[in-house]
């Protein structure tokens, strides 16, 4: 794909192409940025862009090279990532030995590697060693969502370039060019989305409905009934193969931003929540949970979201972990 036709990166693709048009390409750059916006899209781009076989402005997209690296199937592209939970040194030795080769028959060799974050502390450091001593000819894309879990010492061998989420525009144009779904489904995964184009929510519509449904409901009456119908469903969700404990940490992020968007009375045509019944019915529901909650509380909640998340990675019993936190928001809230 060529890189102008990636959507809505504009600033990232800028910078690139000044990049090469002041040949003034790094050894390796870094793109960061929430997952679904592009990255590795424009990874692709970049290497098809350095070898493509027309010398025109940017890549044809259609000739052999770019087909094959688009294909993963070009000898002087690989990409790397993560094989389990981390991307484990062999790989990325054997990465790094294919990198030192000479090109086959590009004019760059190009390793992307993706999720950098999942690099072990030996791997990252095999790779840091390649980083200080770039072969020549050769390109590395690093890319992980932010640089918080990278070596400082990584980071500061990399051009950095920051991706942004995607806006609810862009988000949408992509979905209708890609999908057959309606306009109503289209809103609703751009606005779980939050700024990015979620390839595997689109198959999960509707658990995510009912999830929001569900949760919804909690929100707005914290009776003794919720709290027992909170407890079963969470056990129930924990344990599902549908994962829908994932899509409940995703709601209640968007929720509560948007309680605070409310308590704060910024403009409500940002209101991230707003599909399926009118603005105002949403309006009036996000005001009848607000008055269960302090700012203060909401800050809370929001930390305890990111922490159960965190613990549910680190392989924390799932029905456990979203149970405590449906609990600490109904406390907060009675
Ligand atoms: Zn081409």
């Amino acid at each position: 794909m060529p890189l102008q036709d990636i959507l809505g990166q504009e600033h990232a693709i800028d910078l690139l192409n000044q990049a090469i048009h002041r040949d003034r390409m790094p050894h390796a750059w870094l793109f960061t940025g929430q997952s679904n916006i592009g990255k590795f899209k424009t990874a692709v781009a970049l290497a098809q862009k350095l070898n493509c076989r027309k010398s025109g402005e940017d890549a044809c997209g259609e000739c052999d090279f770019c087909l094959q690296i688009a294909e993963q199937n070009f000898p002087d592209f690989l990409v790397l990532e993560p094989e389990g939970k981390y991307i484990k040194i062999d790989q990325v030795r054997k990465s790094l030995n294919w990198l030192h080769l000479h090109p086959d028959q590009a004019k760059k060799r190009v390793l992307i590697l993706d999720g950098a974050e999942h690099l072990g502390r030996e791997a990252a450091n095999a790779f840091l060693k390649t980083l200080e001593e770039p072969a020549p000819n050769t390109l590395i894309i690093l890319i992980a969502e932010s640089t918080q879990q990278l070596l400082e010492t990584i980071v500061s061998r990399c051009q950095q370039i920051r991706f942004r989420p995607l806006s609810m525009e862009t988000s949408e144009h992509i979905l209708r060019q890609h999908t057959d779904l309606s306009q109503q489904q289209i809103q609703l995964l751009c606005e779980f989305g939050m700024g990015s184009v979620r390839g595997n929510l689109i198959a999960n519509l509707e658990i995510m409905q009912n999830v929001q449904k569900k949760a919804i409901g909690w929100l707005t009456t914290f009776t003794s009934e919720t709290r027992e119908d909170l407890l079963r469903t969470c056990e129930k969700w924990g344990k599902s193969k549908n994962e829908e404990w994932r899509f409940l940490l995703d709601f209640f992020e968007t929720w509560f931003r948007d309680l605070t968007w409310v308590l704060h009375d910024l403009p409500e045509d940002q209101i991230v929540n707003r599909n399926g019944i009118s603005a105002n019915t949403r309006i009036s529901e996000l005001k009848q949970c607000g008055k269960y909650f302090t700012l203060q509380q909401i800050f809370e909640i929001f930390r305890n979201i990111s922490d159960s998340r965190t613990a549910i990675e680190l392989n924390a019993n799932k029905s456990l972990a979203i149970e405590s936190l449906c609990l600490h928001i109904y406390r907060s809230a009675t």
